[in-house]
């Protein structure tokens, strides 16, 4: 398998390149954390656009460290107003354990995965609650930014604010 159809899709893309010139901040104020799952589409999902958010995704939509990181930088150097802190239904991490997810992990890969982290989520709303204090909270974040957690809902396309 190559990149043959993807960079074939990309030169189209470039002809008709519009961002060009274009700077890096959140024009629409919104930083969005969310999983990496492709059933969400972080942009549409809001009715923005390119230019409007700085997205953060990782498996579970956590406030990692790194999460954290991309945060301050976007409340502080990106123009970001606005934090959603986005899970969502049926996330593979919210319903699997660290031990099933290493048994298929291992199955797939043919070798031992049980030295694998995989950071799971027994209870998705607490989490969510834990994550927007951990936002709320930071020293780097100011009292003006907005912080909302949200459950998308993958079946639906709705968004349900908890926090
Ligand atoms: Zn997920």
């Amino acid at each position: 398998m190559s990149f043959d159809d993807l960079l074939a899709a990309n030169r189209e893309f470039a002809a008709s390149f519009d961002l060009a010139g274009f700077d890096g901040v959140a024009h629409a104020g919104v930083a969005i954390v969310t999983c990496m799952d492709s059933r969400i589409d972080p942009l549409r999902m809001l009715g923005l656009k390119a230019g409007d958010a700085k997205i953060f995704r990782n498996p579970g939509g956590r406030v990692t460290p790194q999460a954290m990181e991309a945060l301050v930088l976007g409340v502080h150097l990106l123009k970001v107003e606005r934090v959603l802190i986005v899970p969502h239904t049926r996330c593979a991490v919210a319903s699997n354990t660290e031990a099933e997810l290493r048994e298929k992990v291992g199955a797939s890969a043919g070798i031992d995965a049980s030295w694998q982290p995989f950071p799971v989520i027994a209870d998705q709303v607490a989490a969510l609650g834990e994550d927007v204090h951990k936002v709320r909270s930071h020293p780097l974040v100011p009292d003006s930014t907005e912080v909302g957690g949200f459950l998308y809902d993958v079946d639906t396309g709705l968004l349900e604010q908890k926090y």
